[in-house]
This record gives C-alpha cells, sequence and structure tokens, in this order.
C-alpha cells in the first residue's frame, strides 16, 4: 500500500506494527516485572497534568512513539498501581500477565460474542468458563450465566432477572431487602430499575455488620402487614468494608420458607469459596437464585470481569430476549449460546476468554493457593497492627480484610477520629503504599485489603511500620494545631 492510502484505510505496514506491538509488550514486560520497586503512588503536580490533557482535537495525526510516550507519562505515571504489592485499598486488583494477553488477543481478533454462529468456539468458551464457575459455587446444573463488565452489572443484571421473574415485571409495592453494609451498586441498581428509594430496606446491620435474620423476619413481617410485597433478600458474601458475610445458609432457610428471592453481591468475596476458610465463611452460597461476581478482584483478572450467574439459566433469555429482524437468521445454537439474549448488550468482548486461560495455564490449585494467600496475609497484617501498640482492631481480619483505628496514648477519642481520618491523605503524599479509609458506625477507620497474592511479609511490615511512623506524625502536628472550630 502506499503512504497515502494506507493512511486513508487507518493501517500501518506489517514492520510498523511488529514494532509497536514489541514497543508495547516491552512496556508491559517492564511494568509487570518492575512494579514492586515502584512507588503505589506517584508525586504529580496534579494542576499542570489537568491542564496538558486539555488539547485540541487533532486534525493531523503524530508519530504513534509520541502517542505512546505520552501514554507513559500522562496517564501510567499518573495512575495509582492498584495491582502493586503494596496497594491495600479498596479492592486490590491484581492481575496477571496471561490474562492481560488473552484481553489483547480478543481485541486484536476483534470477536464478537453475541451471536453463535458469529463465533461457536468463543460462545462455547463463555458457557463452558461459566460453567466452570458455575461447579466452583456448587450450583445446580441447571445454572448458568454470562460475562459483564464488572460486579456493578452484574448486580443489576441479577436485580433486573428477579424483577422479571419474580414479579414479572409488577414492581408496585415490592419491596427488597439488604444489610447497611450493602455496596452502593445494590442501590442504585435499584433506583435504575425504577423502584422508590423505600423499595429497599436498608437494615441495620449486627454487631459484626452481617444481616441480621431476626430483623429481616421483623421488617418482612411488618411489611406483608402493611399489603407490601416483599420479593428479594439481597446478602453481601463479603462486603467491601469489613469482609463481613452475611448468614447465607440461614438466609437461604428463610428464603425458601417465604418465597423469596435470595440475591448474593460476592463481588469481593465470592472466589474465596475455593479456599478451606472460605468455603466455611461462605456456607449456603450455593443455595442462591443469583450471584454476582467480579473476576477482576479475587480472580486475579485484569479490568473488566464481572460474571452473573443463576440458579435456572433460562431466566437471563426470559428477561432479554428480544429478536430483531436482521438476526433472524442466527437463532440456531440455542439460547444460551447467543449472548445477545443473555443481558443488555449486543456487540460484546469476549471476556471470558482470559478467565478460561487463567484456569487453564494455572489450574485450579494455584489459583485456590493464591486466594488462600489473601487470608494468610490479612491475619499476618493484624498481628502486626496489633504489635504496634497503637492501633485498636475494629474487624479483625475476615475474607482478607481488615479495620483498624490509630489509638493515642491518651485514649483521647476526637484525636483518634482525626489522626485516622488524616491517615488516608499522608498516605497518597508518601506513595510507598497505599491503603484506605472508611466509616464504621460513623467512626473513620483504616482498612486493609490483602488479596493481592504477589503481596510479601516484608511489604506488609514495610506498609505498617509507614502507617505508624505517619500516625504518629500525625498526632504531633494534631496536638500542635488544635482545630478552631
Ligand atoms: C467492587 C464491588 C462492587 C462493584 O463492582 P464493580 O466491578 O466495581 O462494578 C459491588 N459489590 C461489591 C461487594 C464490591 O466489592
Amino acid at each position: 500500500m502506499s503512504e497515502s492510502s494506507s493512511r486513508q484505510a487507518l493501517a500501518f505496514s506489517r514492520d510498523e506494527m511488529r514494532e509497536i506491538g514489541y514497543r508495547v509488550i516491552d512496556m508491559l514486560v517492564d511494568y509487570h516485572d518492575g512494579r514492586a520497586e515502584k512507588p503505589v503512588v506517584e508525586a504529580l503536580d496534579l494542576e499542570m497534568l489537568e491542564a496538558i490533557l486539555r488539547e485540541p482535537l487533532p486534525r493531523a495525526g503524530m508519530p504513534w512513539r509520541e502517542a505512546l510516550y505520552q501514554f507513559e507519562r500522562q496517564v501510567v505515571d499518573s495512575s495509582n498501581r492498584v495491582d502493586h504489592p503494596r496497594f491495600f485499598a479498596y479492592i486490590p486488583l491484581a492481575n496477571n500477565f496471561i490474562s492481560v494477553m488473552a484481553d489483547t488477543l480478543a481485541a486484536g481478533y476483534n470477536i464478537f460474542n453475541a451471536v453463535w454462529r458469529q463465533g461457536p468456539g468463543a460462545a462455547q468458551i463463555e458457557r463452558l468458563t461459566v460453567d466452570w464457575l458455575r461447579q466452583i459455587f456448587g450450583l445446580p446444573q441447571s445454572a448458568g450465566g454470562t460475562f459483564v463488565s464488572g460486579g456493578s452489572v452484574a448486580n443489576l443484571t441479577a436485580l433486573a432477572v428477579a424483577r422479571e421473574i419474580q414479579l414479572q415485571g409488577d414492581m408496585g409495592a415490592a419491596v427488597a431487602y439488604c444489610s447497611d453494609q450493602i455496596h452502593f451498586a445494590v442501590s442504585r441498581g435499584m433506583r435504575l430499575l425504577g423502584f422508590a428509594p423505600a423499595q429497599l430496606r436498608k437494615l441495620a446491620s449486627d454487631d459484626r455488620f452481617r444481616l441480621s435474620v431476626a430483623a429481616l423476619r421483623r421488617a418482612i413481617a411488618e411489611d406483608r402487614a402493611a399489603g407490601k410485597r416483599p420479593f428479594c433478600v439481597i446478602a453481601s458474601a463479603g462486603t467491601t468494608n469489613t469482609g463481613a458475610v452475611d448468614p447465607l445458609d440461614e438466609l437461604a432457610d428463610f428464603c425458601a420458607v417465604e418465597g423469596l428471592w435470595l440475591h448474593v453481591d460476592g463481588a469481593y468475596g465470592a472466589p474465596a469459596v475455593l479456599t478451606e476458610q472460605g468455603a466455611r465463611a461462605l456456607k449456603g452460597l450455593e443455595r442462591v437464585d443469583s450471584l454476582a461476581l467480579d473476576a477482576h478482584k479475587w480472580l486475579f483478572q485484569p479490568i473488566e470481569c464481572g460474571v452473573l450467574l443463576l440458579r435456572d439459566r433460562r431466566w437471563l433469555a426470559r428477561t432479554f430476549k428480544e429478536t430483531p429482524e436482521y438476526l433472524k437468521d442466527m437463532r440456531s445454537g440455542g439460547e444460551e449460546l447467543n449472548f445477545m439474549y443473555q443481558g443488555i448488550q449486543l456487540t460484546r468482548q469476549f471476556r471470558a476468554l482470559k478467565l478460561w486461560m487463567s484456569f487453564k495455564v494455572f489450574g485450579l490449585d494455584a489459583i485456590s493457593e493464591a486466594i488462600a494467600a489473601g487470608f494468610e496475609n490479612a491475619k499476618l497484617a493484624e498481628r502486626l497492627l496489633r504489635e504496634e501498640g497503637c492501633w485498636e482492631i475494629v474487624t479483625p481480619a475476615q475474607m482478607a480484610i481488615l479495620t483498624f483505628r490509630y489509638r493515642p496514648a491518651n485514649g483521647d477519642e476526637a484525636l483518634a477520629n482525626r489522626v485516622t481520618h488524616d491517615l488516608v491523605g499522608r498516605l497518597l503524599d508518601d506513595g510507598f503504599a497505599f491503603a484506605s479509609g472508611t466509616q464504621l458506625r460513623s467512626r473513620p477507620v483504616m482498612r486493609m485489603c490483602c488479596n493481592n497474592p504477589r503481596a510479601t511479609p516484608e511489604d506488609l511490615e514495610r506498609a505498617i511500620q509507614l502507617m505508624t511512623r505517619l500516625a504518629a506524625d500525625l498526632e504531633t502536628t494534631v496536638v500542635e494545631t488544635p482545630r478552631s472550630d
């Protein structure tokens, strides 16, 4: 191709493609092999970045090297490393290289995984990977599901199915129940589906931040007496705040008796079922009607990789199937292999490929061990924090998450609140390690989520020493500059 015709076709020569590809792979290998030596958060001039990235729409192109360079400097360097072994904030997103390559392949071959006849291999791999997950969670053979972008969409999609199957679409007076620890994705999902705020009752969690079955029983009796229609219980299999797991087995008993849909938000915690401790904590998970999970959290996939599983896979098509004229000739393969019938996307990425590939390349045993490492690391973090003597453990390690507060020598609560609250900002300024904060019963707490299997004991020690030092510094500054308000 001549230069001008190849430009018009937005094409590159073979040599250029190789050069671009090799450069990109080199960047990624340097990153994956070298991130532990870098800080978690880079020092940045945020105002300058904001100014630079308001560039005008380019008329003419620029050399790809320059665009790549700009990406490295302005995007990579400004991104907190969420897969870094000393990143303990929110939910760390520790991916793995084979899945990164699988995502590259899915994009490179532009696999259209929506219509079976357009790619039967891809459709079957998605069905197979969903079925492996079904087996992992102990769901019956009738179960099935679909890959989606993440936990928010998995929860939203599950609730759309619950609305369709349980309520036949009639939302009048319907009520769903959850604890006050539920992820905001659930409230947002309910709102998007057209439920009024009062149609999601958030019940006060128990002393271990779990949904209380007694409170649930009372609320439902009260609502039924008032003519409302309870239809769904939404439980957590590991809350983002504390890793608390709602009493799934008891809830399943209760829902069976009451004729309620049981949805579990397992976006973070569900994969822990692959470990002994996790399986104990998650007993009852096999009894859910629907389960949302995020393979980009504790199954080590690159963003985005959510999965929705349903006890009866036909429920998806009952909720989402539409048959447009121009796809009528594509109906073969059955509903469950035509993923456009299984959710709200038509054109969709082949997200199952990365998870399928990591199951194959690592095997389930290695993945289970990687999950178990999170439990061990959180226990070690708890022990190290106790040893420092200036931390109060608020919720002990569970599902690889723990929460804690600074405890000043004089026991002053207001001081403890301020130091604990301000610590996150100090960690961001320092950059060596990162943990985030949250609030429990209106008190600020720090939390660490330890699900990255590449975090070493030394990473934990150094992160905790840093927090202890920064908190002590903060205590002195806070004492020297009393609040004016
Ligand atoms: C992360 C998370 C979500 C939301 O998932 P996204 O993939 O971020 O959309 C929902 N629930 C829980 C418990 C989570 O940890």
